[in-house]
């Protein structure tokens, strides 16, 4: 081991460094990509201790491979977890985390807000194998008190949830939840390992889509999933992976994960500090209804933010005057804004999560589940924040005229308006 694998140095350093050593690979700066899928070994007798376990060397890429056991050592050393698990996709963690931790007759508590498919996977895929579900309102810590029972095995939650931005209070979830023998699995997403610790909070597993802020340039899919609890790891790669989802990542995409690692704290500082900007100003806009963004004042949660992250984050979520119609206005008027689902690219992007990310809701649960219809969601990316006020600023003068059509005045913005709605 050289000087370069030691787990010291600050969150940048590891993220750059960790578990690498450039003169144990000819002084390549950038670690090769082992694209095998399969691995040689020198005997049968070796071959077999690997199968068995008592062997820790490479055999088959779906259960390991040197270049994912890097990223998953660096993941686990910037999240300070004892192991990580990579993954084809956030849902490919997510489902494998969940398949090896739960059995029929168990019960998950899960938040009243999720992602589109993990509120699909727990209710329409675990629930039909013998798993129930059941969803509180986890804002508030007694609500979870009350809700946890014999067979509750997992609370789940994510924080800020996707897309509404309600937070919960990590480290007092965590501590009901130990009290009654569950675990807790955390969708670290929003936050990635920079802005939120979940597993120092007391969380046992933090699961990520690093499609997002991790790979941070929009063009890979990836997942994964970071333990406190060494065996839980090794049952989430030996049956969740291996066996029930076999969702392996592709060693390609490791290497651009980590590559995104390297600029990850740098990328969130400027996300963080524009989506401020962002959200000051929409919520000073005449055609704004309410902003939810952690970072504002008025953001019902705004002291558990600065509590529990480090930062507010990148992402906003806004309804306008007007709801739905207004809403849609907003998003086609866009410009610069690309409107695309997914989040944490260098590109900003905003979508409706009612008729996208979170159509898989019914109306009837979206409005159960806080998620309303004229909610726009939207990714602050890296571009001049003075140009996405400007394109912004526009496409919110428009809605408002669009929500004042009755006053002509307000109309006539730059000689356009929103269509009427078919
Ligand atoms: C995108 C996302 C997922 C799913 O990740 P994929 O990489 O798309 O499979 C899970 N949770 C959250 C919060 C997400 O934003």
């Amino acid at each position: 081991m050289g000087k370069a694998d030691t787990p010291t140095g600050g969150f940048s350093t590891r993220a750059i460094h960790f578990g690498y050593n450039p003169a144990d690979h000819q002084g390549a700066l950038v670690p090769p990509i082992y694209t095998s899928a399969t691995f040689a070994f020198p005997d049968v007798g070796y071959g077999g201790r690997c199968f068995t376990g008592e062997e820790n060397g490479y055999f088959y890429t779906r259960i390991a491979n040197p270049t994912l056991a890097l990223l998953e050592g660096r993941l686990a050393s910037l999240e300070q977890g004892v192991g990580a698990v990579v993954f084809g996709s956030g849902m490919g963690a997510i489902t494998a985390t969940l398949w090896s931790m739960l059995e029929p007759g168990d019960e998950v508590l899960a938040d009243m807000t999720l992602y589109g498919c993990t509120f699909a996977f727990l209710n329409h895929g675990l629930a039909r194998f013998g798993v129930s579900v059941r969803h509180v309102d986890m804002t508030d810590p007694a609500h979870v008190a009350a809700a946890l029972s014999d067979k509750t095995r997992v609370v789940y939650l994510e924080s800020p949830a996707n897309p509404n931005m309600r937070l919960v209070d990590i480290a007092a979830v965590s501590a009901l939840a130990h009290a009654r023998g569950a675990k807790v699995v955390v969708d670290n997403t929003y936050c990635t390992p920079y802005l939120q610790q979940p597993l120092l909070l007391g969380a046992d597993v933090s699961v990520h889509s690093m499609t997002k802020y991790l790979g941070g340039h929009g063009d890979l899919t990836a997942g994964a999933a970071i333990f406190a609890d060494a065996e839980l790891a090794q049952r989430v790669r030996l049956y969740g992976l291996k066996d029930m989802t076999g969702a392996v990542m592709s060693a390609q995409d490791a290497h651009l994960v980590m590559r995104g690692l390297k600029t990850l704290a740098l990328r969130m500082d400027r996300h963080c500090q524009s989506a401020q900007t962002v959200a000051n100003f929409i919520a000073a806009h005449p055609a704004t209804a309410v902003v939810h963004y952690p970072g504002l004042p008025s953001f019902p949660q705004h002291a558990l933010a600065r509590q529990q992250m480090r930062q507010m984050g990148g992402m906003i979520a806004f309804e306008l005057q007007g709801g739905l119609e207004a809403g849609v206005c907003f998003m086609d008027a866009l410009q610069l804004v690309t409107r695309a689902v997914s989040l944490g690219d260098a590109e900003t992007l905003a979508q409706h999560p009612a008729s996208m990310t979170h159509s898989v809701y019914t109306p009837e649960e979206r409005a159960a589940h806080g998620i309303s219809e004229g909610l726009v969601r939207m990714s602050v990316g890296l571009e001049d924040v003075a140009d996405l006020l400007d394109d912004i600023g526009q496409a919110l003068d428009l809605a408002h005229a669009k929500a004042l059509k009755s006053a002509p005045k307000a109309q006539a913005v730059a000689g356009r308006s929103c269509s009427e709605p078919a």
